[in-house]
């Protein structure tokens, strides 16, 4: 079931605008409010169950999608649809933060963050691509967590005086018990096969302030993909990821001790809640010395993550440049840690 917003004033195919926050035509710039927005003016396009062939109603051209795919664009007339029927049942997405950085803004924010890097090869062709860059919804689950935190320990605090001739060394033992409740909330974890969990962990955070209901016109003309991993398949992962903070405030609850020895420790953590979402990024990929990159943003703060890639000709004029001082000092410390001098 493909998904088209008409324009009640002129029958023309609206598309989220992320300025005015609205559904805008693009033909005759009337805007109308996402939550307001009355269902009569969707138009609905059967094409059967587990399609990946749509036919659009606009152009009547043919859209081909992924497996994956919730909404897009028809590559031939432009018009953004989406998938009704990915987006339905337990594939429906509770909420959703929209774009608030502009495809323009996005673009500009690239262009800078690429020249200032140290090493762009000549032979980069980037800004084209960025031309093309492509706004996308990444499926997410966030959960509420409940963490158990206990510790049974003995704990040494060592103090040391004179008195006349003698130096004394005291060493008092204390039984050391922490019992805490921790909570967190909305822990993020993206729900993509295709996207990697690296990058995705390092455009976080998303600011939740922004969070609305999801309705699918906030889809329209951009790319969504449904979850390929529920909230359980996610769950090690979620853990992985909090475990640390957990950790942490409990090494921090014992600060004050010289030795520590534990009887017993545990750190369980348990979902309360879950709940299904969709985030914004803007993605640049390109290829470059026969390797894949991806340039990644944070479409709601900006945020950009991705490598440059290195031109082995740029790095070696820079190494040339400066080895005549550094070479030796790099060679000592090399031989005193006993590293490899690459
Ligand atoms: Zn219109
Ligand atoms: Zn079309």
């Amino acid at each position: 079931m493909l998904l088209h917003y008409k324009c009640p004033s002129c029958g023309g195919n609206m598309a989220f605008d992320v300025d005015t926050g609205t559904l805008l035509c693009p033909n005759c710039h009337h805007e109308e409010n996402i939550e307001t927005y009355n269902d009569e003016y969707i138009e609905q396009n059967f094409d059967g169950e587990d399609t990946v062939e749509y036919r659009c109603d606009n152009c009547g051209g043919t859209v081909i999608t992924d497996a994956d795919t919730t909404a897009t664009s028809c590559s031939f007339c432009g018009s953004g649809v989406v998938m009704g029927d990915r987006l339905a049942g337990k594939l429906a997405p509770v909420k959703i933060i929209p774009f608030t950085v502009s495809k323009t803004e996005a673009q500009e924010q690239f262009k800078k963050w690429c020249k200032n890097g140290r090493f762009i090869p000549n032979s980069f062709k980037l800004n084209s691509r960025i031309e093309n860059i492509t706004g996308m919804y990444v499926p997410y689950f966030i959960y509420d967590l409940h963490s158990k935190v206990t510790l049974d320990a003995v704990g040494t605090k060592v103090s040391s005086y004179r008195k006349g001739d003698y130096i004394y060394t005291e060493t008092k033992f204390y039984q050391v018990s922490r019992d805490f409740d921790l909570f967190y909330n909305k822990v993020p974890a993206d729900a993509s096969e295709k996207m990697q969990d690296e990058i995705m962990n390092k455009v976080e955070p998303y600011h939740y302030e922004d969070l609305k209901i999801f309705k699918t016109p906030y889809l329209a003309g951009y790319l969504a993909e449904k979850y390929n991993y529920d909230a359980k398949d996610l769950f090690n992962r979620i853990k992985t990821k909090v475990f640390p903070f957990a950790d942490n405030y409990l090494r921090k609850s014992v600060a004050g001790y010289a030795t520590l020895t534990n009887k017993d420790e545990s750190i369980q953590i348990q979902e309360k809640n879950s709940m299904y979402v969709l985030f914004p990024i803007w993605i640049v990929s390109y290829d470059y010395e026969d390797q894949k990159h991806t340039l990644v943003m944070n479409g709601q703060t900006g945020k950009i993550v991705g490598k440059t890639p290195l031109s082995i000709g740029k790095v070696a004029l820079w190494l040339g440049g400066i080895s005549a001082a550094s070479f030796t000092i790099i060679k000592i410390f090399s031989g005193i840690s006993g590293g490899v001098w690459w």
